[in-house]
């Protein structure tokens, strides 16, 4: 974040580029339309398809086949194989596969399987249709006919921090975007039209009411961010240029608790950084408009998985449309809840 790119935005008065950005938003409906109902395409992409989702040959992933297998000795097992072979040529991938699979089990330690990632994905797909999919079919009927989530939420691409799993947010809740540090860039049309195009679609479209960014414990990301000296020279070929957006937070801790240990300083970081980027929301002048009007409001989250708890906390003011973004940006103060 810049704080010049913050200062120069008031709440009331939107610049060009954001008033006919939203201009062009509502000029076309039919797009919007079009992202909201699955109805409104008459064939699907050609990469998503009605059939079954596991649509791999048979002999690969037929689980009667691989309990067979199982009760097969090894040797049988590559007879039975050979056997194959020769009978059908074009099945020479598919158990040339098999015998590399059979032979990586038999080098694991006795009872370890060795891990099968499409094994997982099918388990993990079988295991959530029988047990929410097909025990909620009133949640899954409604979000056929579209989504209305009441939060927008950014958390970090950190395999621990699974805000559906952390929150417990349920299918159609929450509309997230992860990314590396959780970080909310500010307003670019041209740098950041990834996440931009995310907010935009949740406040204008989506009408969320609460946009959360929720930081974590142990961030590489920030560490990243505290480690890396920003003097001119990368080491990295995006990291350090995304990161980089969190400077200020960095700057805050280096001041304020400079003298205390690397690890101390990450962790202040790690929440220094959610308030920039909410402050770096208030440079999206649909976020400003929604919190001037109290239909959306910033909520800043930290969610510490080797203490096991969660802080969450919102702006202690409601904002007038007379207080600009530099006023805003000065006096920032955040309640915790
Ligand atoms: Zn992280």
């Amino acid at each position: 974040m810049s704080t010049a790119s913050i200062n120069s935005w008031s709440l009331t008065s939107p610049s060009p580029a954001a008033q006919s950005s939203l201009k062009r938003a509502t000029l076309r409906p039919t797009v919007f339309a079009k992202l909201n109902s699955s109805s409104a395409s008459p064939s699907p992409p050609s990469l998503i398809r009605n059939q079954p989702v596991f649509a791999a040959p048979a002999p690969i992933i037929n689980p009667t086949w691989r309990e067979d297998m199982a009760n097969q000795s090894y040797e049988e097992a590559i007879e039975a194989l050979k056997k194959l072979l020769n009978e059908k040529e074009d099945l020479k991938p598919i158990a040339a596969a098999k015998v590399e699979q059979i032979t990586s089990q038999l080098q694991t330690p006795s009872g370890s399987k060795p891990f099968d990632p499409v094994e997982r994905i099918k388990d993990g797909f079988i295991h959530f249709k029988r047990e929410k999919y097909e025990k909620n079919p009133a949640l899954y009927a409604e979000l056929a006919k579209g989504q209305s989530p009441k939060y927008m939420v950014f958390a970090c691409s950190d395999s621990r921090v699974c805000p559906s799993h952390v929150l417990d947010f349920q299918p159609g809740e929450a509309f997230v975007v992860r990314n590396v540090a959780n970080i909310v860039p500010p307003y670019d049309q041209t740098k950041y039209a990834g996440v931009g195009s995310a907010v935009e679609y949740a406040v204008l479209h989506l009408k969320v009411e609460n946009i959360v960014v929720i930081g974590h414990s142990a961030c590489g990301g920030i560490k990243g961010l505290m480690s890396f000296p920003f003097d001119g020279n990368t080491s990295t070929d995006f990291i350090e240029d995304w990161v980089k957006i969190g400077l200020p937070a960095k700057s805050k801790v280096l001041a304020e608790h400079g003298d205390e240990p690397f690890p101390e300083q990450c962790t202040y970081c790690e929440k220094e950084a959610v308030n920039v980027s909410l402050g770096n929301l208030l440079t999206y002048p649909f976020v400003r408009d929604g919190l001037v009007n109290k239909t959306l409001a910033l909520k800043g989250g930290y969610y510490d998985f080797v203490k096991g708890s969660f802080e969450l906390w919102g702006l202690e003011f409601g904002l007038s449309p007379s207080l600009s973004v530099k006023d805003v940006a000065t006096i920032l103060h955040w309640k915790l809840y």
